[in-house]
């Protein structure tokens, strides 16, 4: 090792940064995180730097510099972007005796600042001594997705208990409290956003000094996104790697599915439309039954579980078995469609109400009426609308809508073989044919606010980067 990792004692101390640039205000957010305080030395600041002065976050000093200004300061930052200048500015720090950072001369740095993962007070540096900052990065990356955001509060948790762990309980017994606290049910509940069930938990914990037999499983609905598993959430992720069992859909990528551990056990409870190998209400029983048998359990869904995904029928039948469940959001299709077009699902003056609406209703008699939403500045999305999509072109029709309603369609949207194609309701069933647009779907249909003559004149785009 060249370097050797320390955390420095930042209460109370001061950090000097000279430089007034993008430069020294990387360095000022950075410490920032800290207590210190924070002097910039600097002719001018830039934006950034400036607000921070006018809030009163950080010292200004605009005189000429001398080694003084760096006597005491727990740490310098030299950062001007200007070679020469900070050349001379290391000189009169080491005059000074300072620790210095020379931003991006690692020769002239007595202290390197490493790549961060930030759960205060948990706090992971990785360091490469300079050799391989890209591969720190990827290291750190990993360590975000696999580290809770709040897993920094359940560590401060735990540090104003431990005078209570200490007064109760022994060494040997404290230890074993402390793994069973961050290995098992207190960290998932916690992390799950149950704080003071996490902190009740653990209490009673160490005044029953007895912990480790709790076998209450969880349920976690995540959504895995449209397909592509770098569009699923942090969380999701996180849920997935946790998870003893996963039930999932017929949309799920593969992809995906790996992000789970190796050893989880995964189960495909997938509906074809119009074939339905695994009724909702057995989904739901099987969800009971393992979160009983103290499963931790995840319900994965495409998209988000919240849209057309009978996201309430699991969790009633959850609620009624006593079993508590979360809720973990997920890209839905029509973000991803919209994204895919290059598009916007709402735009400003042109397009004001979203509508998500189903193409297909299993529920007798509640036959989607989405017609009934669109107005000027509207946008429906259409989900599972392929299947109706002879329904579609002929209430357009009958609506007289034909000419101001622009469809795009985005099937397969953020996969390898995602289709784009753009139609009126009079060629919508040609071009689904002709263009081979298969489910998964989502049928824009957009009135917007210009529709008729502007409309003409703009090139009748609704998604303009079509234009
Ligand atoms: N919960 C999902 C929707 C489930 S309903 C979500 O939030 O996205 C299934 C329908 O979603 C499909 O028929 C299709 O209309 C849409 N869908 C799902 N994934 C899609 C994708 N990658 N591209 C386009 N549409 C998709």
């Amino acid at each position: 090792m060249k370097t050797f990792p320390m955390f420095l004692q930042m209460q109370g101390r001061r950090v000097v940064i000279a430089g007034g640039g993008e430069q020294a205000a990387q360095k000022c957010r950075l410490i920032l995180k800290t207590d210190a305080s924070i002097t910039v030395l600097a002719l001018s600041l830039e934006p950034e730097l400036a607000d921070l002065h006018a809030q009163g976050r950080i010292d200004w000093q605009a005189s000429s510099i001398s080694a003084s200004d760096f006597s005491e300061a727990a740490l310098v930052f030299i950062a001007t972007g200007c070679p020469a200048a900070d050349a001379s500015l290391h000189a009169l720090a080491k005059d000074a005796g300072a620790t210095v950072n020379v931003v991006d001369q690692p020769d002239l740095c007595d202290a390197i600042t490493p790549s961060i993962v930030d759960r205060s007070p948990v706090v992971v540096a990785i360091g490469t001594e300079g050799t391989a900052p890209v591969l720190a990065r990827q290291i750190k990356t990993r360590l975000e997705e696999t580290l809770e955001p709040r897993l920094g509060d359940l560590a401060a948790l735990a540090g104003r208990l431990r005078d209570r762990a200490a007064a109760r309980l022994g060494p040997r017994v404290r230890r074993d409290l402390w793994r069973w606290v961050f290995a098992g049910p207190a960290r998932d509940a916690h992390a799950r956003g149950g704080e003071r069930k996490a902190a009740e938990m653990i209490k009673q914990a160490i005044d029953t000094a007895t912990f480790g037999q709790d076998s209450a499983g969880s349920v976690a609905l995540v959504g895995a996104g449209p397909g592509s598993k770098d569009l699923i959430t942090l969380r999701g992720v996180q849920r997935l790697q946790e998870a003893d069992i996963i039930y999932y859909d017929r949309l799920i990528d593969p992809e995906v599915l790996d992000l789970a551990r190796r050893d989880a056990e995964r189960v495909y409870v997938g509906k074809a439309p119009g074939c339905h190998h695994w009724p909702q209400d057995k989904i739901s029983s099987v969800l009971v039954a393992a979160a009983r048998q103290g499963k931790r359990v995840v319900r994965l869904k495409c998209g988000d579980p919240g849209v057309f995904a009978r996201g309430s029928e699991e969790a009633d039948a959850l609620t009624t078995a006593g079993i508590d469940y979360e809720i973990v959001p997920g890209v839905t299709a029509a973000s991803a469609a919209s994204a895919a077009l290059g598009g916007f699902l709402t735009e400003r003056g042109t397009c004001d109400t979203l509508v998500l609406a189903t193409g297909h209703s299993e529920v007798a008699g509640t036959n989607p009426d989405w017609i009934k939403a669109l107005h000027p500045g509207t946008r429906v999305a259409v989900y599972m609308g392929v299947g109706s999509a002879p329904q579609i072109a002929k209430a357009l029709k009958t609506a007289g809508l034909e000419d101001c309603v622009s469809i795009d369609i985005v099937s397969r949207a953020q996969q390898k073989d995602q289709v784009i194609s753009r139609c009126r309701a009079s060629t919508l069933i040609e071009t689904i044919q002709t263009d081979g647009i298969l489910n998964p779907a989502i049928v824009f249909l957009t009135w917007p606010h210009f529709a008729t003559k502007t409309e003409a004149e703009r090139g009748d785009l609704p998604f303009k980067i079509l234009a």
